[in-house]
């Protein structure tokens, strides 16, 4: 048993030499991860997406850990794998993914997609940032700890997933199964990145999701205006005024008791989202924007991180085609989705939006609201201890603290750690705001893969001085 190092008194003389000398050793072991093409989404790749999955256990096991398992579920192998002997010390999750996406459009990439290559002090191809540079990262980390000091400061539950980029279908799934083993004090998700200008980055929180579709309808087919017209209900206008009644004109939210369970901003949070550099008349140019709208009283990143959306996804019914056809359509359709923030619930938003569309029914039509899926949100506090310990990591190898993002967005795992298991969630990631990820040249920094590997292996011993 080795004495574990004093609070601040930490040493990784030996765990740095580690890192320095394995450097060339590293970068082979990642490149092989690199050349199998574990494509989960395309049926022909199912075997190399097994491959992979063997490729990563095997080197588990080799290092140390137990239980090390290619875990079927009904899609891509789960691959599982701990080590749990830091008596009294925290219990971590790791997640990433190791399958990646399609590498289509194949002629716009410089170099194969499956052949890593060295450019500029980058890595390009196919999962070299997304997300294999992160299983990467945390094989290597582990491997420090065993390799330099027969152990590790905390205990790991190792997840890697394998169709993150085809759906998460049966990640869920498998995590109800597996629940009892899965016992854990926080997950940590890598499968992020850093701000603009590779500015080092901690994202706390995710937003959820609920999806639905109205579907409204007037007639059994469609009717001749001629002989309608001024006499019936127009399914397409009344769905038109029936989303007319879901926002303000102030971009707010018009459904009754829709942020109620909101959970405000903090005068902490909001320096937080204060301190992230943004350019507005950038983010309208860059897209092509005629300006921005939203909610007043927040600004776009609190608006993008940390408020609820309602939008109209698609709108669809009666005659589409060239010229004109006087008709009085049968039917019309919309989808409709909410983004959902702490503390909301995906189904009370959505009975809450279907009571309000069925409230505004003109007479004459049969309208029907019903939910498509449904995603929770998660977000972990600022001044959560693992997000502090992950902060002062990033710090001391990277030399700035880091930012706090809330993305927009949606990462499946980290609403099914918090919302299934009942985990905070921590996403710690290393990737540069250029990487190209899913596009033609994906890439990540050296530099960045070197400091991620310093950072992690020094979150384990962080991790083992702080009470969770
Ligand atoms: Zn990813």
């Amino acid at each position: 048993m080795t004495t574990a190092p004093q609070v601040g008194e930490a040493n990784f003389a030996d765990l740095d030499s580690f890192v320095d000398r394995t450097r060339d050793e590293r970068l082979a072991d990642f490149f092989e991860l690199l050349r199998i093409p574990s494509i989960g989404t395309l049926s022909e790749h199912t075997d190399d997406v097994r491959a992979t999955a063997t490729f990563i256990a095997d080197r588990l096991a080799a290092m140390g850990f137990e239980h090390v398992e290619v875990s079927p579920t009904d899609g891509h192998p789960i691959v599982y794998a701990d080590w749990l002997h830091a008596e009294g010390a925290p219990t971590v999750i790791v997640y990433a993914h190791y399958d990646v996406q399609p590498v289509d459009p194949i002629d716009l990439w410089d170099t194969p997609p499956f052949e890593p290559t060295v450019k500029d002090g980058r890595i390009y191809g196919r999962g070299a940032a997304d997300d294999k540079s992160h299983v990467y990262l945390h094989m290597w980390a582990a491997k420090a700890w065993l390799e330099s000091r027969g152990n590790l400061p905390v205990n790991l539950k190792i997840v890697f997933e394998g169709e993150e980029e085809s759906g998460s279908d049966h990640f869920e799934p498998w995590i109800i199964a597996n629940q009892d083993r899965l016992a854990a004090d926080f997950a940590l998700i890598s499968d992020t990145g850093f701000y603009e200008g590779n500015r080092p980055a901690l994202t706390i929180g995710l937003r959820g999701l609920v999806y639905m579709q109205i579907d409204v309808t007037g007639s059994e087919l469609d009717l001749h205006s001629g002989t309608f017209g001024g006499n019936v209900q127009n399914p397409a206008a009344a769905l038109a005024s029936v989303i007319a009644r879901l926002k303000n004109e102030d971009g707010s939210i018009a459904v009754p008791g829709f942020y109620d369970e909101v959970r405000p901003l903090t005068p902490r949070d909001r320096e937080e989202f204060a301190r992230l550099p943004f350019d507005e008349g950038e983010f309208v140019g860059s897209y092509g924007l005629h300006s921005v709208h939203g909610e007043p009283d927040f600004s776009v990143l609190e608006r993008r991180g940390a408020r609820p959306t309602l939008d109209v996804n698609g709108i669809w019914g009666g005659f589409q085609g060239e010229g004109s056809k006087t008709i009085i359509p049968a039917e019309a359709h919309a989808k409709i989705s909410c983004r959902l923030v702490a503390d909301m619930s995906p189904d009370l938003t959505f009975q809450r939006v279907r009571d309000h569309v069925m409230s505004n029914v003109p007479a004459g039509v049969e309208v029907t609201v019903r939910k498509i899926n449904e995603g929770m949100w998660s977000l972990t506090p600022i001044d959560h201890p693992a997000t502090q310990a992950a902060a002062a990591c990033l710090e001391e190898v990277f030399g700035e603290a880091p930012v706090y993002l809330r993305e927009g967005g949606s990462i499946p795992a980290g609403a099914t750690f918090s919302s299934v298991l009942g985990l905070p969630v921590v996403l710690l990631g290393f990737i540069q705001p250029d990487d190209q990820i899913h596009a033609p040249n994906e890439n990540v920094r050296l530099d960045n893969l070197e400091g991620g590997l310093r950072t992690i292996i020094r979150y384990w011993q962080k991790l083992s001085e702080t009470a969770l």
